[in-house]
């Protein structure tokens, strides 16, 4: 491994703690990571495998934390879903400011929308490279079309037989 800034060869230096700000999360850290180091210049190069499944398990782990989540950690499950504010804000049921002020700390996330954002993420992201189940898939689509319709207070005409066989 060479220095990207000077081409000095770079030395190893395992198990380190770092933090990962590419993370958008201010006080989340990795452990048990390489971090490659020039012997001339100091450049310092974390070795991070798998970002894309690093970021999966950590929006995994952040959706299981028994505790509430602060704003940056709602924002990385938001973007883990690959949603805008907007989209979030209309599954919630909110206006897209008050998605930004929970993200940015300025307005407390309430209990149910920490609530609502892990279960929204479990039904999204199960498995993002295989196809969901069908009734979960119906039910994402679902949530992506509720804020656009109007509640209609009409009859609900439903047929059991027609839904046991979906
Ligand atoms: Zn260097």
């Amino acid at each position: 491994m060479r220095c990207l800034d000077c081409g000095t060869r770079m030395r190893a230096h395992r198990n380190r703690t770092i933090p990962y700000p590419e993370s958008g999360i201010p006080n989340l850290w990795l452990k048990g990571i390489t971090v490659y180091r020039c012997r001339r210049c100091a450049a310092e190069l974390p070795e991070i495998p798998n970002s894309r499944r690093l970021h999966r398990g950590i929006a995994d782990w952040l959706a299981q934390e028994p505790r509430p989540l602060s704003g940056p950690e709602f924002r990385f499950l938001r973007k883990q879903m690959g949603l805008r504010a907007q989209d979030l804000a209309e599954i919630v049921g909110v206006q897209r400011e008050s998605v930004t002020r929970w993200e940015t700390g300025a307005e407390p996330i309430g209990p149910p929308s920490d609530r609502l954002i892990r279960l929204v993420y479990g039904v999204w992201c199960i498995d993002e490279t295989a196809p969901l189940p069908p009734h979960l898939q119906r039910i994402r689509d679902a949530l992506r079309s509720i804020a656009r319709k109007r509640h209609r207070p009409a009859k609900l005409v439903l047929s059991p037989a027609a839904l046991a066989v979906r």
